[in-house]
């Protein structure tokens, strides 16, 4: 796989990545598309399910291997595949805005460099797994805990920010000393394909990181319900995510789910409005609102809300939407024509629905699938532009009472992905981080991340954690080993058996 130059059709037909190679396989060619013009980016072979079958063998085989080299040599290797990224880091940048259209800005301070961080973590993680002591727990034997690779992992990642999921999924199934098959979405798999090949280049074994591109109706579904594989694990929405379980399901096989959110943006009648409003309209537009943890549903204290709607309407009106190859350029264009359509569609209707269209709600007069940043306040509770997933940069307002009612709405989701509270008052903010359901709550903030600490939802937002040392636990079994330290033949417990021989 050769990175093209954003505009230019790569040569390259193979699109799978397995056994450590690239792999022309037989599903058909596939396009991926620059969703900022429409132009083709690259030509590829999709996978068939029998490429599946392939690559999980390809896993296989690799896994005991990768599963007993040190965490000193594994360790070395995720080392170097961060250092590869960084030294590929401008060609990646290409890649990923060229497949997803997003901003180069957004792609080069935070995509690319959060991701080869987020290697740097799993590198160091690899070495500092943790248990409980070894001790003599029964008085006649010595208990210790073993902590092993839960084994072949097949992963499935979404097309939002194509490079850091890939990154969440894989790096942390190959620091616990697992192998990996990861399907990423069609729309997208350049990065994917990547970072497979530089992680080859960085010296991990064949086979411990295949890929294998095509749509999740054969492709993914072959994967998720996979005999031979251990765990499956899933970024993507929420129906797709319970179909992927079931699937996962008939095998027994465990399974951990990132799936949609509805994050609220609480802002109460202390706070920094400014910084309200800047927050506001940063978390709901970052990556063109496709964010799983986007700010959505804006819940703001009555006595600032009129304020707070001119606000972010403001702003708003200043986001400069264009070509994603400018750095000057904020918002780019949602991942596709039938995407825009959808989110366009939630907009119109939303008025029937109780909702006020302050600013935008149109899409500008642009080549590719752009739509302007959207602000709908007086929105009903019941509506569907205030209660399913939008995924575009698209904010709703609605006001509370009371702090009681504030926390009410907050919780009134089905998601439970992020949230944030804006308060200056110390005891307001200790009350909504407890109160709110959410894997996350911001104070004052909303977006940020960190390698060091978990990312995952409750409720219809899904389970498990990625990033961090808990994202580890996914990918790890727990193996009690006890050992007789008596040598007594006669033992006390056998009684219970039998009392004679
Ligand atoms: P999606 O439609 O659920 O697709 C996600 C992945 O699943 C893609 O690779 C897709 O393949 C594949 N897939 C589709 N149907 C499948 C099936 N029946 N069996 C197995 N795999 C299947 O989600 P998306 O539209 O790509 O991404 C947006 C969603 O992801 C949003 O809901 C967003 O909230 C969520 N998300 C969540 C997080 C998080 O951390 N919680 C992070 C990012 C995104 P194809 O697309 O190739 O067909």
């Amino acid at each position: 796989m050769t990175v093209s130059s954003p505009e230019t059709v790569s040569t390259h037909v193979a699109g799978s990545w397995i056994d450590g190679a690239p792999v022309v396989t037989a599903g058909g060619v596939h396009q991926v598309v620059n969703p900022a013009n429409g132009s083709t980016v690259a030509e590829m072979a999709l996978a068939t399910p029998a490429d599946v079958d392939r690559a999980v063998a390809s896993a296989r085989a690799a896994l005991r291997g990768w599963a007993t080299a040190t965490p000193v040599d594994r360790a070395g290797v995720l080392a170097k595949l961060a250092e590869l990224v960084d030294t590929n880091a401008e060609a990646i940048i290409a890649e990923e805005v060229s497949q997803t259209g997003k901003p180069v800005r957004l792609a080069t301070e935070f995509d690319v460099p959060g991701s080869i961080d987020n290697i740097s973590f799993f590198s160091g993680a690899a070495r500092h797994l943790e248990g409980k002591a070894t001790a003599e727990y029964s008085g006649d034997h010595t208990s210790s805990i073993r902590r092993e690779a839960v084994g072949v992992v097949a992963t499935i990642t979404p097309w939002n920010y194509p490079l850091q999921m890939a990154v969440w999924k894989v790096l942390p199934a190959l620091a616990a000393g697992c192998s990996v098959v990861i399907k990423p979405a069609e729309l997208t798999p350049l990065t994917t394909l990547t970072l497979a090949r530089l992680a080859t280049e960085a010296g991990l074994p064949d086979g411990a990181f295949n890929v294998v591109t095509g749509a999740g109706g054969d492709v993914g579904t072959a994967l998720a319900g996979h005999p031979d594989v251990d765990v499956v694990t899933f970024t993507g929405s929420t129906p797709v995510g319970r179909k992927v379980m079931a699937a996962a399901a008939v095998h027994g096989h465990r399974t951990q789910l990132e799936l949609g959110g509805k994050a609220p943006f609480v802002v109460f009648d202390d706070a920094d409005l400014d910084a309200a409003i800047q927050g506001a309209v940063a978390g709901a537009l970052i990556n063109t609102g496709q964010d799983c943890t986007a700010a959505t549903r804006a819940i703001v204290a009555r006595d600032l809300y009129d304020d707070f709607v001119a606000g972010v309407a403001e702003v708003m009106g200043k986001v400069v939407v264009g070509d994603p190859q400018d750095p000057d350029t904020d918002l780019g264009p949602l991942i596709s024509m039938a995407h825009r359509d959808k989110v366009a569609g939630m907009v119109e209707r939303a008025p029937g629905q109780g909702g006020r269209v302050v600013t935008g709600g149109v899409a500008p007069d642009l080549p590719g699938s752009f739509y302007r940043p959207t602000l709908i306040a007086d929105v009903d509770e019941a509506s569907e532009i205030y209660r399913d997933e939008i995924f575009g940069p698209v904010l709703t307002v609605r006001s509370f009472t009371d702090d009681d009612d504030a926390l009410r709405q907050a919780n009134d989701t089905a998601f439970g992905l992020a949230a944030s509270a804006w308060t200056r008052d110390v005891y307001r903010a200790q009350r909504a981080s407890r109160e709110i359901n959410a894997g996350c709550v911001w104070i004052n903030d909303h977006i940020p991340i960190i390698s060091e600490m978990p990312h995952g939802g409750v409720g219809a937002s899904g389970f498990g954690k990625d990033m961090s040392d808990y994202s580890l636990e996914e990918y790890l079994t727990i193996k009690h080993v006890m050992s007789d330290i008596t040598g007594v033949a006669d033992k006390e417990w056998h009684r219970t058996i039998f009392t004679k021989r």
